[in-house]
């Protein structure tokens, strides 16, 4: 009797691979970070073939350690970075160019044509997203624009797209030799491609970006068995049930199901999702619309969704490319060597602003330095600058909802943070709760996938199994939590208008 659920989380720094008890628990993981290309200033790039490779071995690692094979696996869970964009040819199984990531800006030009007259807005009525460098299509228009030979192949039905969901799929399914061509609709929803009422491809906005529709995956539900692992390969014969992007698999994982209930994930960027149920709601404050999950055969669940590109990534700057840290865990220390940032903001707009602004004319900027300034006061405007990105992200959801949200449930890597989490709790004036699994992006996929096998019974299950671990109160003085975030307001403001 197979006991276990394997999810394959694919993220935006690393491949994970975790098993799960029925209970939701983790039994075992194996990890794996892959190489982050920058060929230029606001370019990002991911060796689409180092992740398949590094996919295979974090299975393997996770099973070997766990002293499992894969007669004990009943499903796998796929879970992965969105947005990011890998062409391949389905002939010969290699990708055309290096996957473009979702932080990479090189599709300004692009996004701006496609507007024309009508401006970002232009297609936000059908798919729920501004036009920006953020989604899929435009960096697939930018692949087959300038790979040589690229729009011909896919012109004759060479070339295949997906997400990075799709291409751990289609390789895990056969590959050249049959893979499964598959999405689901989360992932399809971030694609700017996807027409949000009807869950299909619009051919008309593909046909804007000169995208043939025979690239694109069909697109299906979130918890459907997709195909089965090939024989040969590392799960054979086991089906490969649930695909959720990672920030919708958060959602799923945090138990997040009625209308009005909310998740913060905390990783490379920030994403708050909030459920509105199978109701799509139009954001008027820079939120994105989008698909939070749909299970089989019953109707597909909406979000508003704010995304923030730079957060935990602006603390691996900070180690990498100043070497004031040397582990991203140590900016914790080193913020509690002072008492407030002394007067230092800094807003991380590397790849423009997100959500609530939606400015790709920003670049970051460290504002209010006076001889005062330390390092410890950097180290702490790094981590406030998250915790006040959520903030703005979390009054945009309060006005778009109608509804004021009374706690906030938060994961992701920066969750370890307790000064951070104890901040965040101050600036947003409502309480932080960390549950006990925090991995809830791979637990999300593995509930989607042992959802649609019978090995869970559906919601209810993961409502059961969801634990808190941890909660902080708001204690900062009503006074000081308006004047920072007036002040950050400000800083944010100098960012603008930077880029032509
Ligand atoms: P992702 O899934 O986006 O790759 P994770 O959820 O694994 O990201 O989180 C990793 C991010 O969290 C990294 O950007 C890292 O800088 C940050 N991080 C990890 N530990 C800490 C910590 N103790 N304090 C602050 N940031 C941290």
């Amino acid at each position: 009797m197979a006991d276990y659920v394997l999810a394959i989380d694919q993220g935006t720094t690393s491949s994970r691979a975790i098993i799960f008890n029925h209970a939701g628990q983790i039994v075992e993981s194996g990890q794996l970070e892959h190489e982050q290309i920058f060929p230029k200033a606001g370019w990002v790039e991911h060796d689409a073939l180092e992740i398949w490779k590094n996919v295979r071995e974090v299975v393997a690692l996770a099973l070997t350690r766990a002293n499992l094979t894969h007669r004990d696996i009943v499903a796998v869970g796929i879970t992965n970075q969105r947005e990011t964009a890998v062409v391949w040819d389905k002939t010969t199984g290699e990708p055309v160019y290096n996957a473009i990531v979702w932080q990479d800006t090189r599709t300004q030009k692009i996004v701006e044509e496609l507007g024309g007259t009508e401006g970002a807005e232009k297609y936000k009525a059908k798919v729920g997203l501004p036009l920006a460098t953020y989604f899929s299509g435009p960096k697939v228009k930018w692949i087959l624009d300038n790979v040589e030979g690229a729009r011909a192949k896919a012109e004759a039905g060479d070339l295949l797209f997906g997400n990075t969901d799709t291409w751990v799929l289609w390789n895990m399914t056969g590959g050249k030799d049959g893979g499964v061509h598959v999405t689901d609709v989360t992932n399809a929803s971030r694609t700017m491609l996807m027409d949000l009422s009807t869950l299909n491809w619009d051919e008309g906005i593909a046909a804007d970006m000169g995208i043939p529709t025979s690239m694109l995956p069909e697109i299906r539900s979130s918890s459907e068995v997709y195909g089965k692992g090939r024989e040969g390969g590392m799960v054979p014969g086991v089906p490969i049930a649930g695909i959720l992007g990672d920030q919708q698999a958060a959602t799923f994982g945090q138990a997040c199901f009625e209308v009005g209930m909310a998740k913060n994930t905390y990783g490379t960027g920030n994403f708050m999702l909030i459920n509105t149920g199978t109701e799509q709601i139009p954001s008027e404050n820079g939120l994105l619309t989008t698909v939070c999950y749909k299970i089989g055969d019953q109707p597909a669940v909406y979000a508003l969704e704010g995304s923030i590109a730079v957060t935990g990534s602006l603390v691996q700057w900070l180690r990498d490319n100043l070497g004031i840290i040397s582990s991203a865990p140590e900016i914790e220390d080193l913020a509690n060597t002072v008492d407030d940032n002394g007067g230092a903001y800094f807003v991380p707009a590397f790849s423009g602003l997100f959500a609530p602004y939606w400015r790709a004319d920003a670049r970051g900027a460290l504002v209010g330095l006076t001889r005062y300034v330390n390092k410890g006061h950097i180290a702490r405007a790094v981590l406030e600058a998250t915790a006040f990105q959520t903030r703005e992200v979390l009054d945009a959801m309060n006005a778009d909802s109608g509804v004021d949200l009374t706690e906030l449930k938060v994961d992701g890597g920066m969750i370890a943070n307790e000064t951070l989490m104890q901040f965040q709790a101050d600036i947003l004036g409502v309480p932080v709760v960390r549950p006990q699994v925090a991995e809830t992006t791979a637990l999300g996929a593995a509930y989607a996938a042992g959802i649609a096998v019978g090995f869970w019974n559906g919601e209810q299950d993961v409502i059961d199994n969801w634990a808190e671990d941890k909660r902080w109160e708001p204690s900062m003085d009503e006074g000081d939590r308006e004047r920072l975030y007036r002040t950050w307001k400000k800083a944010v403001t100098k960012t603008f208008d930077w880029v032509d």
